[in-house]
């Protein structure tokens, strides 16, 4: 018979917890789709002056560093 005292209840309670944190990071790791996450990649830049990195979804050539304002191919 368990004896119902301030630890036991204090474990279930982290223990359940715990259990609910890894059923939702399981749930929405098995449902994330990567094709949108990986969506945006196609915009992503680099300068070549200041390494800054930035989504750039004009797409215009040239295309304009927003940090130190360099044109880039
Ligand atoms: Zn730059």
């Amino acid at each position: 018979m368990i004896i119902w005292d301030f630890n036991v209840i204090m474990a279930l309670g982290v223990t359940m917890g715990l259990a609910v944190i890894l059923i939702a990071w399981l749930y929405h790791s098995y449902n994330f789709k990567y094709t949108e996450a990986l969506r945006d990649l196609e915009f992503f830049r680099q300068c070549t002056f200041c390494t800054y990195l930035y989504f750039d979804y004009n797409q215009k050539s040239p295309a304009h560093c927003p940090r130190c304002g360099s044109y880039q191919n």
